[in-house]
């Protein structure tokens, strides 16, 4: 069992001991923190890394997968969710490479007895139409992007409410190695939860977002360099280890991952 796992197991049961409304909101509140300010502390020691919120969201996808492949199994509740909605493409590949084949199958044959139950079988043009439209409505719903969207736009509303209302975590923020662009757009979207602060919010995001996107585009410009006086007849150019991350680094800020 994680820490993580095993905090939540830890507040849940206290939480069960002591319902006082303070306390609940206290402890959900410190449970959710906790994989915050480890993506943002590890970030910000790995000066390279992309996106301590790419980090995050990895995490929060690993921990998805791994449970529709062992505790979602043997679920009722998961199972009708599983059964009705399915996986997308690139969570079904993740499952298969997953290690339990076994599990999987059992999920996907249930799966297959929901869709030849429920899926249309229409008789003439207009009925056709419309059963086509249900069946591409379908085909847009995974079980883990839906978990995985829900997670991680609390994170992201906890990450705000970090920033204004955890004394220390405004400069961890500020030491990460700055925002994909997809992140940046998240964190400006949710800098409607900073309500009179957003705009110190915004700035702060800014700051980290723009130092670090010149810093990664400096890193790659040099990479570049070292090849001119190859280019000229010089010698062939030393690639270090720091420059050879430089261009993912840039890619995986303009992309993220
Ligand atoms: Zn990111
Ligand atoms: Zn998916």
């Amino acid at each position: 069992m994680s820490i993580e796992k095993f905090l939540i197991y830890c507040g849940g049961f206290l939480l069960y001991m002591r319902r006082g409304f303070g306390y609940t909101m206290f402890m959900q509140y410190k449970i959710d923190t906790i994989p915050i300010w480890n993506a943002f502390r590890e970030n910000g020691k790995n000066g390279g890394a992309p996106c301590p919120i790419c980090a995050l969201r990895t995490k929060l996808e690993n921990s998805l997968v791994s449970l529709y492949l062992n505790e979602a199994v043997m679920e009722p509740l998961y199972r009708i969710e599983v059964n009705k909605t399915g996986f997308c493409p690139a969570h079904f590949g993740r499952l298969l490479q997953g290690g339990n084949r076994c599990g999987l199958a059992l999920q996907t044959v249930t799966r297959t007895e929901y869709l030849e139950k429920n899926l249309p079988r229409p008789g003439n043009r207009g009925a056709a139409a419309k059963a086509a439209d249900h069946i591409r409505e379908g085909l847009r719903g995974c079980v883990i992007c839906d978990s995985l969207k829900k997670s991680f736009d609390t994170y992201m509303e906890t990450v705000v409410k970090m920033w204004i209302g955890e004394p220390d975590f405004p400069a961890v923020f500020a030491k990460s190695s700055g925002f994909c662009l997809p992140h940046y757009a998240e964190l400006l979207e949710f800098s409607r939860h900073a309500g009179k602060r957003a705009p110190n919010f915004l700035q702060a995001v800014r700051d980290v977002f723009f130092t670090n996107l010149e810093r990664a585009k400096r890193n790659a410009e040099n990479f570049t360099q070292k090849f001119d006086a190859c280019k000229h007849g010089g010698a062939a150019p030393t690639v270090t280890a720091a420059d050879a991350a430089a261009l993912p680094n840039l890619i995986g800020k303009l992309t993220g991952n």
